[in-house]
């Protein structure tokens, strides 16, 4: 508790990772504090062919493997620790984990994001069980069954491509009768004999004994309800749920200023309302999120945090 850093990172993503990258090569004291292990949702990423210069092995975990031995080698420190309080407001900040209590001079908040859950009943019992948020993950697992993609959006259609290496046949259940996805990300789907498409209809039951078994779909526009039922021979199916993201900000309501649907404010050099804290990556209200924008943002705030020290803590 004694130590104070200079710079606190709390995630370990892209945009943390970046953030440390520079603030280590800066020379500040630097502490990154993940609470699972370094990556973030990119390490579900079984293609990233849209990150610059990622030709050879454009997978989210090989590019996190090189992001983390680039940071280790400025002698940034790195803990895995649960972040449960935080005392932002004054001079010195302190971040409360479940293993320690830390301090610094500033903070870098680069939390991210986390897979937004459907709500279904059996949704939540059967996770792990069938149904999965992670298509890099669990793929595998489903190869030769049958596979339901929730989802109309970049994440979802992308990754049935992936889980079509797999499966026997992926569905797409889609809310809508149009996908949100890019264009060039469609157009592979379509063309791909493996996935199929079920529009304008939303899960309203999953249902299995230990597995998935069943589940229960139904119409939007004329309201029928359908069970799809596992067939005999295999007993279950997949079920990825791949329908966005929500921040992990909840730790800083009414510290941080966020807006409506949680994502924190940050101005373009990511200064939040409080001097002295920072804030980056897939948790930051902006309008893209990827890769290229976490790293980004992680750079900025840590110039940020250097400048910010220079200004406050040195004679
Ligand atoms: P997203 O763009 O927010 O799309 C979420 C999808 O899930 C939408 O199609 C949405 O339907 C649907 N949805 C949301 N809530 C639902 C619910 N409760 N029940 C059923 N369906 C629901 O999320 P994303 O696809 O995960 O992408 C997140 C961000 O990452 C985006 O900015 C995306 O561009 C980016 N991304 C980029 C790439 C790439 O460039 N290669 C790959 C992955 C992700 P509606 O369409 O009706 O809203």
């Amino acid at each position: 508790m004694n130590k104070i850093y200079d710079v606190i990172i709390i995630g370990a993503g892209p945009a943390g990772l970046s953030a440390g990258l520079y603030a280590g090569r800066a020379k500040l004291d630097t502490l990154i504090l993940e609470k699972e292990k370094a990556g973030g949702q990119i390490v579900t990423t079984e293609e990233l062919e849209n990150y610059p210069g990622s030709i050879e092995d454009p997978t989210g975990p090989k590019l996190i493997a090189r992001m983390v031995e680039q940071v280790d080698s400025f002698d940034v420190e790195r803990k895995i620790d649960e972040i449960t309080e935080i005392d932002l407001e004054k001079e010195i900040k302190v971040v409360k984990g479940s293993k320690g209590e830390y301090q610094a001079r500033s903070v870098i908040i680069a939390a991210g994001a986390k897979p937004r859950l459907l709500g279904s009943p059996g949704e939540k019992e059967l996770t792990g069980k069938g149904v999965s948020y992670c298509a890099t993950c669990d793929a595998a697992f489903f190869e030769d069954f049958d596979v339901y993609v929730i989802g109309g959006g970049d994440t979802a259609v992308e990754e049935s491509l992936f889980i079509s290496k797999f499966a026997r046949k992926v569905t797409i259940v889609h809310r809508r009768d149009e996908l949100r996805a890019a264009k060039s990300i469609q157009e592979k789907a379509f063309k791909n004999d493996k996935i199929e498409f079920i529009w304008d209809t939303e899960v309203k039951e999953i249902k299995g004994d230990g597995i998935v078994e069943s589940m229960v779909l139904r119409n939007k526009k004329t309201g029928e309800e359908t069970e799809i039922v596992a067939n005999e021979d295999d007993g279950t199916f997949g079920i990825f749920v791949l329908v966005g993201y929500l921040p992990q900000s909840d730790l800083f309501k009414n510290v941080i200023d966020m807006d409506d649907r949680g994502y924190l404010l940050g101005d373009e050099n990511m200064h939040t309302n409080i001097d002295g804290v920072f804030v980056a990556g897939d948790i930051r209200q902006k309008s893209l999120r990827q890769v290229v924008t976490a790293t980004s943002d992680g750079a900025i705030a840590a110039i940020q945090a250097e400048k910010y020290i220079g200004e406050n803590f040195e004679e």
